[in-house]
């Protein structure tokens, strides 16, 4: 059983992508209405070593040889550029692996010269902009009370300026929050501040942490991604509003802890934990045993299984 390692697991963006997850649930500096790890436990804003990095890199070490992957994806069970040693450990995967480098981060650490240090050796970094003005960034991210929306900006704004490789933008809509076109204006003027290379206008497709939180329609979406288009190159732009498809990786030897693994990091769908074990030969009894170690979400009509520490 790995504990920071796992996957690869179907990722939207990255292809398949195998996942270090350095942050334990769930600190992170943004507490999302959205969030599919349910609301923030631990609101902070400063760099913690929540596990000793030579732990990880142990870890690294095997799977990246044993495995087949698109993407090495630096994650968390919160905001992973709160963890102290990540330097390190993209570092280490740099110089041990030749895959290319992503992160999955809100983005709100670029203000921090350290931060944009480290991500700067990375191939890929995802950065998320949901909102294009202080107060709808506080009701749909609900940061920690240090970081403003102009700073947010700043920090990612500066990170541009350094970072060669690809800067990737997730837009989260919600319904009646951020879903109009005068927020949409004002997103792509954000935008424009760090020209990304690709925007993603997502909705939420797993249970969010807030239940009342709900996607746009189809329409409402295209309409915006019109509207991000006379800000970003339109061919720059990509809808994505479905669930991932694909294969997941598992241990076949210990496929419980395997799976729980996955889920402590993202919610999957009764299909598709019954699809790792069909097409590992397992026995669809694990299924029963994943269902008592989770709970039953009902989300837009979809069954999901959602892990909870509690
Ligand atoms: S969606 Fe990401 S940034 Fe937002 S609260 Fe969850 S972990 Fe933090």
């Amino acid at each position: 059983m790995y504990r920071y390692v796992f996957g690869p697991v179907p990722s939207r963006r990255l292809g398949k992508s195998l996942g270090v997850n350095v942050v334990p649930l769930k600190y992170c500096n943004f507490n999302c209405i959205y969030c599919q790890l349910g609301r923030t436990r631990h609101v902070i804003n400063d760099l913690r070593m929540f596990y000793p990095p030579e732990d990880i890199i142990k870890e690294m070490e095997v799977v990246v040889r044993a495995r087949n992957y698109d993407y090495l994806t630096f994650i968390g069970d919160g905001e992973p550029t709160l963890y102290a040693g990540l330097g390190k450990l993209i570092q280490w995967a740099r110089n041990n692996q030749d895959r290319p480098l992503a992160i999955l981060t809100n983005g709100a650490k670029l203000i921090d010269e350290e931060v944009r240090s480290w991500l700067s050796e990375l191939d890929v970094v995802k950065v998320s902009t949901d909102a294009g003005s202080e107060r709808t960034f506080r009701l749909i991210n609900r940061p920690h009370r240090e970081i403003t929306f102009d700073r947010f900006i700043e920090g990612i704004e500066r990170f541009r300026e350094v970072f060669s490789g690809q800067i990737w933008t997730e837009v989260m809509l919600v319904k009646g929050i951020n879903d109009n076109e005068e927020e949409m204006e004002r997103i792509g003027e954000a935008l424009r501040r760090y020209r990304p290379d690709r925007v993603y206008m997502m909705v939420p497709t797993r249970p969010p942490a807030e239940p009342w939180v709900k996607p746009p329609t189809s329409d409402v979406l295209v309409g915006l991604a019109k509207v991000l288009s006379r800000y970003v190159n339109s061919d720059r732009i990509f809808i994505i509003d479905y669930v991932e498809r694909g294969e997941f990786h598992i241990d076949k030897n210990d496929p419980v802890n395997s799976l729980l693994g996955i889920l402590k990091v993202q919610p999957m769908t009764v299909e598709q934990v019954m699809d790792v074990i069909r097409r590992n030969n397992l026995d669809m009894e694990i299924l029963d045993r994943i269902r008592s170690l989770t709970k039953e979400v009902v989300f837009n009509g979809i069954t999901y299984l959602v892990y909870s520490s509690e």
